[in-house]
């Protein structure tokens, strides 16, 4: 059997310091030498997955292809690599554990007792493994949750030592960690990033390359403090200094000469890169000087970061804003702010085109709904992501149809009118309590409408797009909804399903919503051509 490489991206010192971009841009520079690669996520969380995690607290909940409800980070692999990530490149401790009890029960492990040691482990092994024959990769990065030190790290570190243990050619470690530059000192401190290599050290792992993360490129004595410390050469001491944009850091890894000693470190045959479409989009971000003003109309914004809650979402408008020469200027809006106040939505005319994203429950849901009337009213380009579709059906039932209590079932149970409402085989999930993992999830196809605004967008008849609801537009409303004037430019195969609404464009420059999120697909080089055609009007209601 041909060997394959196994890459560990773990965290030293602290988290949220871009451990996730660090491990996407090694599989992107990896890729970019001709290498087949995986990107893998595990978290310290005892969740079977992201999906019944609150948006503040771990960031997005990113949808893979086959509907794997992921930690947010799987979003940067497929942004970065454009490659699929699916169940497999993701692991949790509740994944683990559940794996190893339903085995005990089935008495797979023929009657001895089963242990955290090594049998956790063992299925964490397990699952690196799997994906790795699933993908044929034959570089796998696995990125770690959190930062070493910490106890729930503790089983997957050593599924790594067992690993490097056995196949010490084939495994290797990357300490991604930060140098802090305390105000008043003025000069970057290596010692925080020496204790995490003694923690590394103490389960038995020593770094094979320590990434430099500060605001400013690792200076040559600290580089030369930490590759003493590690007993690694210098040149595997690598800077990760703050970058314009995120696109930077394979970029900048590349300056560092970090693809090449990577090959050599692998014991892999160095391969001519390929990474001049990735640099020259990377370069004119930095130039673009035509600002676009995109609002966002939402409610998780009490949070440290809205960056992380919306990161799909950003990024989507970032590249068909590049793409179209034009710099996005996102501003946050709760929508909270505009139910007792019609007033307040004046500020909306001041932006170049509206985004309702995707949400759940019922707060904030009446300022959203007054903001998308608000926007058809107006002409504004109002951009619907899943909740937002469901959210301009409504304003739409309430304001053309008369139907003043419209409403989804998920904020009002007594609505007279559920424009939008649930299929029978979501109630019975609801009544029992079975959240996990049990909305409608994953890619499904979508038949489009000829000559809609959704079909020239795409230029296609038929596509796939990634869903994550539980509600839809409820069919006893087509008729009405239709004749009104609201246009249902994308169904299910079946056309049971509605998947996308838009006006018509001699109506409304842009008005559009979709019940799946779009935001999942859009690339760098490859932007989401709905997010094109939303920015588009945006530009032009600007000029
Ligand atoms: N809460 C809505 C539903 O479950 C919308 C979900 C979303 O925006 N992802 O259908």
């Amino acid at each position: 059997m041909k060997k394959t490489k196994y890459i560990f991206v773990v965290g030293g010192v602290m988290s949220s310091v871009g451990k996730g971009i660090a491990a996407a841009s090694i599989g992107k520079i990896l890729q970019s030498r001709g290498y087949k690669v995986a990107n893998m996520k595990a978290d310290m969380y005892v969740n079977i997955d992201a999906g019944t995690i609150r948006p503040a607290e771990h960031g997005e909940v990113f949808v893979g292809e086959d509907g794997v409800e992921a930690d947010q980070d799987l979003g940067n692999y497929e942004r970065f690599t454009n490659q699929v990530s699916k169940r497999e490149n993701y692991i949790t401790t509740g994944q683990v554990y559940a794996e190893v009890i339903r085995r005990e029960r089935n008495l797979e492990y023929g009657g001895e007792d089963v242990e955290v040691y090594p049998d956790i482990p063992k299925e964490i092994i397990r699952r690196i493994k799997a994906c790795q024959e699933k993908n044929e990769s034959e570089i796998t990065i696995i990125e770690y949750g959190g930062t070493v030190g910490e106890y729930q790290l503790l089983p997957f570190l050593e599924a790594t030592r067992m690993m490097k243990s056995k196949n010490p050619e084939d495994v290797f470690v990357v300490l991604t960690s930060y140098l802090p530059t305390p105000s008043l000192l003025g000069e970057q401190k290596s010692k925080p990033t020496q204790h995490a290599v003694t923690d590394l050290y103490s389960v038995g792992l020593n770094p094979d390359f320590v990434l430099c993360r500060a605001d400013k490129p690792a200076t040559p004595d600290i580089k030369k403090t930490i590759s003493n410390v590690c007993s690694l050469p210098i040149e595997r001491i690598i800077s990760a200094p703050d970058v314009y944009s995120i696109y930077d850091v394979p970029v900048n890894f590349e300056k560092e000469n970090f693809g090449n000693i990577l090959l050599q470190t692998l014991g892999l045959r160095e391969r001519q890169k390929d990474l001049a479409d990735w640099t020259a989009l990377a370069n004119k971000i930095k130039k673009i000087k035509k600002e676009v003003t995109i609002g966002v109309v939402g409610k998780y914004f009490n949070l440290k970061s809205c960056k992380d809650t919306y990161i799909s979402v950003i990024e989507s408008i970032n590249h068909s804003a590049w793409n179209l020469n034009y710099k996005p200027n996102i501003i946050w809006l709760d929508s909270e702010k505009y139910e007792n106040s019609e007033d307040k939505l004046k500020e909306l005319d001041k932006l170049d085109g509206i985004i309702v994203p995707g949400g759940f429950g019922k707060r904030g849901t009446e300022g959203m709904i007054l903001a998308a009337d608000y926007a058809r009213r107006k002409k504004i380009p109002y951009f619907g992501l899943c909740l937002g579709m469901q959210i301009m059906t409504i304003s739409f039932a309430r304001n053309i149809l008369n139907l003043k209590k419209a409403n989804s079932t998920e904020l009002d149970q007594n609505t007279p009118d559920p424009v939008i409402a649930t299929m029978q085989d979501q109630v019975e999930k609801i009544k029992n309590k079975n959240y996990g993992g049990t909305m409608r999830l994953g890619a499904y196809p979508c038949v489009l409408k000829k000559g809609s605004i959704a079909a020239t967008s795409y230029g296609e008849s038929k596509i796939e797009e990634r869903h994550r609801h539980r509600y839809e537009v409820n069919n006893s409303y087509i008729e009405p909804l239709e004749k009104a004037g609201l246009v249902f430019s994308g169904k299910s195969p079946d056309g049971k399903l509605m998947e996308i609404a838009e006006l018509p464009k001699k109506e409304h420059p842009f008005f559009l919503g979709t019940q799946f999120h779009p935001e999942f697909l859009s690339r760098p080089l490859s932007p989401h051509p709905l997010f094109t055609s939303f920015i588009k009007a945006c530009i032009n209601k600007k000029k």
